[in-house]
């Protein structure tokens, strides 16, 4: 199965945020911590993303579309998601993970266009709406 990555746009995103099968993957490193982001969105640096991938995929049982950013989405959050993509397809095993996106303009994009920022600091993120996510157990 070969996986492709495509991209979505905030207003996109913010329509399709609260799904259940949506997961965010913030990538950035340090930023996060002071500049707020994506409610309900998972942290993995990018810096660590390679040795975090199996907690990822544990982290996101459940959910078939990933949306990737960065500060721009252009270098670490573009690079994660193929890391992503490619881990899958030499796993040979599916992880239920039928879509990655990457959110265009990344979480500067998203801030600057007035979209909603979560400041908490929680770990894991709980979001608006994470409470009452689905959880679905594969075996
Ligand atoms: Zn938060």
């Amino acid at each position: 199965m070969a996986q492709t990555i495509s991209y979505i746009t905030g207003s996109q995103l913010l329509s399709l945020q609260r799904r259940p099968n949506i997961a965010i993957i913030d990538v950035r490193d340090d930023e996060r911590s002071y500049d707020g982001h994506i409610a309900g969105s998972f942290h993995y640096a990018s810096g660590t993303f390679t040795d975090k991938i199996t907690n990822l995929i544990q982290d996101v049982k459940g959910k078939d579309t990933l949306v990737f950013h960065c500060a721009l989405s252009q270098v670490r959050g573009p690079t994660c998601a193929w890391r992503l993509a490619n881990y899958l397809e030499e796993m040979k095993e599916d992880a239920g993970i039928k879509n990655i996106l990457v959110l265009e303009r990344g979480f500067n994009g998203w801030e600057a266009s007035g979209r909603p920022v979560c400041r908490c600091t929680d770990i894991p993120c709980k979001g608006a709406s994470a409470s009452s996510s689905i959880r679905i157990h594969s075996r």
